[in-house]
């Protein structure tokens, strides 16, 4: 099924021509009750005539008199670069549109930034302002399962192997998924029985219908807390009635692909980062504005 983007590139870059009229957006996403102080909370605060988009706290805990100044950037993942708001809108416009993942390369090449690296930054500050912090936890039907992603030497020509077995460890993945709704994943340091067990406390609600997942040990006491059911991918039994982790396998698919694809493998200390842009897009994948999602979470 193809559907059209809501918002195509040309219409971002009209709605967005000028700097000010992003900085209006990113004023109204961020305040949208009036401005606040980042540092105070106080909502008493006063615009500086002479520069648009700049406040001053004068609450006696932010300087008194002097006050703190602050704009419509500090404390957001925009600040303290050099890039203009439309560069960053563009980066995140492309983000959210592509359902693989779009590397720093084809970013670079798209928006033209001087600099590869740049575009590399911006991907990353993005990322992380895509993890979800405060997530309702999972209901209905739910898969949980793990994964092992990247770092392998097998597939890799020998001058790039790392030749250091740390490094060249797989990373392991744990997701739980709701029929229908969220995903939610993270690395894990093993799949003993309490990481396993920890993870599903955390992510699923008390009150499901069912949690499915492999024959893998770790999971043996879910059902002293769930209604959990097990299929035996050992014995290449995959589906049996509506038990089976078709939903996390096709998720994971796509990852796999992103990274490995798009990304040419993801060093494990970033992993994190593409598990939430993943995850992100996933969890907002009927948001027609998930632009503004993406741009409210900055
Ligand atoms: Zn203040």
């Amino acid at each position: 099924m193809t559907t059209k983007p809501t918002l195509t590139l040309t219409a971002l870059m009209n709605r967005f021509a000028t700097e000010d009229a992003c900085k209006q957006f990113l004023q109204d996403k961020r305040w949208p009750n009036g401005v606040h102080c980042p540092r105070c909370q106080s909502e008493k605060v006063y615009a500086l005539k002479a520069r648009p988009f700049h406040w001053v706290c004068k609450q006696a805990r932010c300087g008194g008199r002097n006050g703190y100044r602050f704009s419509v950037i500090t404390k957001t993942v925009f600040e303290n670069t050099n890039y203009p708001l439309r560069t960053w809108f563009q980066v995140i416009y492309l983000m959210t549109q592509s359902k693989k993942g779009i590397s720093a390369l084809q970013i670079h090449r798209q928006i033209g930034s001087g600099d590869y690296r740049t575009a590399w930054y911006m991907c990353h500050r993005i990322r992380a302002a895509m993890k979800d912090t405060t997530f309702p936890k999972l209901m209905g039907e739910v898969e949980v399962d793990e994964t092992f992603i990247g770092g392998s030497d097998k597939n890799r020509h020998w001058s790039k192997k790392k030749h250091n077995a740390k490094e060249g460890q797989k990373a392991t993945v744990i997701g739980a998924i709701s029929r229908k709704g969220n995903v939610v994943c993270q690395l894990i340091e093993n799949t003993d029985r309490l990481t396993l067990s920890q993870f599903v406390k955390k992510t699923v609600a008390d009150k499901v219908s069912l949690v499915a997942t492999d024959e893998a040990p770790g999971y043996s006491r879910l059902s002293q807390s769930y209604p959990h059911a097990v299929v035996n991918h050992a014995k290449h039994e995959y589906v049996r009635g509506n038990i089976h982790t078709n939903n996390l396998e096709s998720f994971w698919s796509l990852l796999k692909r992103g990274v490995v694809g798009t990304f040419h493998n993801v060093s494990k200390a970033y992993l994190p980062l593409y598990l939430a842009e993943f995850s992100f897009r996933h969890n907002n994948r009927t948001d027609p504005n998930i632009f503004e999602a993406v741009v409210a979470g900055c």
